[in-house]
């Protein structure tokens, strides 16, 4: 029964902190019958009473005390109750011994520190414009601008679309930074040139796609590293592009930092599109909602062929968009900041998408790990179209 439940368990970590630990501690299960009934109760959702029982095993033994202090922190973490689980979790540090569980519950720690402070939450610039905004954006001048901020050079022909693109620019990189990457430092400087209309942008672009508003560019020649961003400031129909400043301009810099990050490496294409459709400045609602009516019908990508699929073996570019949003969402919104970090960490230095995830996690065992990971991200993609589906016809 207990070997059972840890492979279940374990099979089923993403959702699940106390999973992972599971996963290479099968005696915390089995100790007491008391142990089990408070990990029974936590599987439940009952957490009060989960939280209740561990405590009261936590005071009575003095020998259990570190998994029962484990029990009441699970409990109050997935009850929202932050600052209590970190005060279970710093009893839990001072009676456990294991430097493999101790470094996992600082990262619960961690997860629970950034739960009480979430990043302020970004408005999209188009939504913030009115229609005298987008007007004064519109106008191209004969004389270029420019704009220096931290990590940004702005170049426009219109000093308010400049002064207006050095604040985005500069949010757009912190969310990629703490959200996406948890890249704490970017000490580079950036060009962005933002040409009026898409012929200028073309010919001033090198290598843009003729179908894109805006790319970015990183290449070293002889010790020098060119870091770009190429953007379109009008429509085709003349008016203010406000797309670029809410998905283009976040897009193609989550791209340039994660070329830099993988440096020699290759970054899987699910993943690069993935995190750059993360960075925009809103979700793109119709790619979730299609994304769970791609996994559900017959032109499905499975998993196992979408994270080693590239450009030429895509396929169906909405299905492969969509399912790499997805899919990438749900692995970022499954684990810590730090774990995710530590996943690209093990993408970069060569592992598979699954074996970087498994130590990420410290799963071990559990060959069929990618089929519940897949099963768990289908039903998820499912739930996401379900729950968009229901809110529009509220509306
Ligand atoms: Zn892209």
């Amino acid at each position: 029964m207990a070997t059972t439940r840890k492979l279940v368990l374990a099979g089923a970590c993403l959702a699940s902190g106390l999973c992972a630990v599971a996963a290479f501690t099968p005696s915390v299960f089995d100790t007491t019958v008391a142990m089990q009934s408070a990990l029974t109760l936590l599987d439940d959702g009952q957490y009060v009473a989960a939280d209740r029982e561990a405590m009261a095993l936590a005071m009575r033994s003095e020998k259990s005390a570190w998994r029962a202090w484990m029990i009441v922190a699970a409990a109050r973490r997935r009850a929202g109750r932050y600052a209590s689980a970190l005060r279970a979790y710093r009893l839990f540090l001072a009676s456990c011994r294991s430097n493999s569980l101790r470094e996992y519950v600082l990262r619960q720690m961690d997860s629970c520190r950034e739960a009480m402070n979430p990043p302020p939450r970004h408005v999209p610039a188009a939504r913030r414009l009115n229609d005298n905004d987008l007007r004064e954006l519109a106008k191209v001048s004969p004389q270029i601008s420019t704009e220096s901020t931290e990590h940004f050079v702005i170049r426009a022909p219109n000093a308010r679309l400049a002064k207006l693109l050095a604040v985005e620019a500069e949010s757009a990189l912190r969310r990629i930074r703490q959200n996406i990457l948890a890249v704490q430092d970017y000490p580079h400087s950036v060009d962005v040139y933002v040409w009026s209309d898409h012929k200028s942008y073309l010919a001033h672009a090198s290598d843009a796609p003729e179908w894109s508003g805006g790319s970015f560019t990183f290449s070293t020649s002889e010790g020098n590293v060119t870091r770009r961003i190429d953007l379109t400031q009008l429509d085709r129909n003349g008016k203010f592009a406000t797309i670029m400043l809410d998905r283009i301009l976040p897009h193609e810099l989550s791209h340039l930092v994660i070329r830099e990050y993988f440096g020699d490496a290759s970054c899987p294409l699910f993943l690069d599109e993935g995190l750059a459709m993360l960075a925009e400045a809103q979700i793109d609602n119709q790619r979730v909602e299609f994304a769970g009516i791609a996994v559900a019908g017959d032109k499905k990508i499975p998993l196992a062929e979408l994270i080693v699929r590239d450009r030429q073996t895509m396929g169906d570019p909405s299905v492969f968009y969509a399912e790499s949003l997805s899919f990438t969402r749900y692995l970022r919104n499954s684990v810590t900041r730090e774990q995710f970090k530590a996943f690209l960490g093990h993408v970069k230095e060569g592992s598979t998408v699954s074996d970087a995830l498994r130590r990420a996690l410290y799963v071990t065992g559990g060959e069929d790990f990618m089929e519940k990971l897949a099963a768990g991200w289908a039903n998820y993609a499912l739930a996401e179209t379900q729950f968009l589906r229901a809110l529009r016809e509220t509306r």
